[in-house]
């Protein structure tokens, strides 16, 4: 049974706020998975007061004793992830198939974090090469852990991401303070619990469940908290931004990924790496193809090929084995993917394939002659729906590519390597794939977007030095030689 309490400064116990416990339901057949506290103001006010103290512990706790514990966590991690999956899918909706993938990735994102902490190097600095500074100088940078992290995170990746911010953020040697999605704590409780069993001292992880609003902006105007790492829409990065001050922000926001397919593409990969792409995990993936935008030389064949893959698609139970695409978060989610498809139709494009909606699962949808400035492009879905665009010519292809507001992942179909190239210099995304969909990351890689997609990169060697910061010091002796 996975833990329903609060974690305060690495112990469990029940929340302070109104009602107290709350349901977690599955957003397939509704029944009930298990239960959560609800933090209130006090329990905030607790984690930041236990995190001041565990931030300075685990500071000065030795690099290789933090591994060690994280090490420990991995395999722990490791050891529980079918338990994290069955968990995850139910209260996510995702199939199961999908959550055991995701939690099977939890111990080698550890593991990765825990190697970068014990890599804070800094730099010696040439300071006699400053005019008038002799040899009796030495300056050099140190890393330390910005002190206490705020890690906020969204229902859709329940277990990477908050995997991808809690262990570079302990393996920097800072306190951390996790506020999971309302709709997926189980996962998160159940992840930190691998944590404390690993043997993190008292004070250093806390997780708080509840309303994101209420404890969202408790945490992010915080003074004491030193760093926010936000994982969300783009209008909650725009607000955190709005109330966080003085502090270090990494904000991980929305998307409308694009894809290109030139006329010199292999359409068959391409058609199959958008049928996965653009609806993996129902379309909620901040990476999903959202637009394939296809040169119009190709743009039948291309879709044809693309009809065919994704209707080999089946939604249903997420537990079943032929269950390829799973429920959305909530019923309410499903209605607005629905009706952003209906308004696409209104609006003069061409349903191709799915759309329906039963409860919360929507069909896979192609809607092809999607006008690139509407909505339907523009907006990010955010479901299993992709949009259809042709183009004239390879430069209005890749322009077309780059016109939302968003620039977080980006794929080009094409063995043109002048258009690669050209693609890869001249759209504004954090990723770039060539021959592949945006749909693609490697939990090492750098990984974070441009424009309104956000600031800052995660990944583990990027997270880590995001939340360490450098200090400069000069070592002043006495001149000896001018
Ligand atoms: P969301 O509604 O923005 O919520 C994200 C988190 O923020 C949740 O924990 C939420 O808590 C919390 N929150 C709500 N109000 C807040 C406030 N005022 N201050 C601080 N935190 C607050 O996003 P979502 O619907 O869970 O996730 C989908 C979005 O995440 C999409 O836009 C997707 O593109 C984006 N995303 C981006 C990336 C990336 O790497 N760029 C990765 C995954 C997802 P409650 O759940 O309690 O409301």
């Amino acid at each position: 049974m996975v833990r329903h309490e609060l974690l305060i400064g690495g112990r469990w116990q029940r929340g302070s706020g109104p009602g107290a416990m709350r349901d977690v339901v599955s957003p397939y057949d509704h029944r009930v998975v298990g239960q959560c506290s609800i933090a209130g103001a006090d329990d905030v006010n607790a984690a930041v007061e236990a995190a001041v103290v565990g931030a300075e512990t685990w500071r000065a706790t030795p690099a290789h004793e933090r591994f060690s514990i994280l090490m420990r966590a991995a395999d722990l991690a490791d050891e529980r992830a079918e338990e994290i999956a069955q968990t995850l899918s139910a209260e996510n909706g995702k199939t199961l198939k999908e959550a055991q993938g995701e939690a099977s990735r939890s111990g080698s994102i550890i593991r990765l974090a825990a190697f970068e902490g014990t890599q804070l190097y800094g730099e010696s600095l040439p300071l006699d090469a400053n005019p008038g500074t002799g040899l009796d100088k030495v300056g050099f940078t140190l890393r330390q852990p910005v002190g206490i992290v705020a890690a906020i995170t969204p229902f859709n990746y329940p277990a990477l991401l908050v995997n991808h911010k809690i262990a570079p953020a302990l393996a920097a040697g800072n306190a951390v303070i996790l506020k999971p999605a309302s709709t997926t704590p189980l996962t998160a409780l159940a992840l930190a619990e691998c944590f404390v069993d690993a043997g993190l001292p008292e004070g250093v992880l806390s997780v708080l469940t509840g309303p994101g609003g209420e404890i969202g902006d408790r945490l992010s105007s915080d003074q004491r908290i030193r760093k926010v790492s936000f994982t969300g829409s783009t209008a909650i990065g725009r607000h955190i931004a709005e109330v966080a001050g003085v502090k270090k922000l990494s904000l991980e926001l929305g998307s409308s990924a694009p894809v290109v397919v030139l006329p010199d593409a292999d359409i068959p990969l391409a058609a199959a790496a958008v049928a996965a792409g653009g609806y993996t995990n129902a379309g909620q993936v901040c990476i999903s193809v959202q637009r394939v935008i296809v040169h119009e030389a190709v743009h039948g064949d291309f879709l044809d090929a693309l009809r065919a893959e994704v209707a080999q698609h089946r939604t249903g139970d997420p537990s079943a084995a032929e269950t390829t695409v799973g429920t959305l978060i909530s019923e309410r989610e499903a209605t607005r993917v629905h009706e952003s498809i209906l308004r696409a139709v209104e609006d003069g494009a061409s349903l191709e394939l799915g759309g329906d909606r039963s409860g919360a699962i929507v069909e896979p949808a192609i809607v092809s002659g999607v006008d690139p400035h509407s909505r339907f492009a523009q907006e990010e879905i955010f479901g299993p729906a992709v949009a259809v665009t042709d183009a004239p010519d390879t430069a209005t292809a890749i322009a077309l590519a780059n016109t939302t507001e968003y620039g977080l992942s980006a794929g080009i179909f094409t063995n043109d390597i002048d258009a690669a190239i050209r693609y890869m210099r001249d759209v504004d995304a954090g990723s770039i794939h060539i021959n592949w969909t945006p749909l693609w990351r490697a939990d090492l890689m750098p990984y974070g977007g441009l424009k309104a997609s956000g600031i800052g990169k995660e990944g583990p060697r990027a997270a880590v030095e995001e939340m360490t910061e450098a200090k400069t010091v000069v070592l002043h002796g006495r001149p000896w030689r001018s």
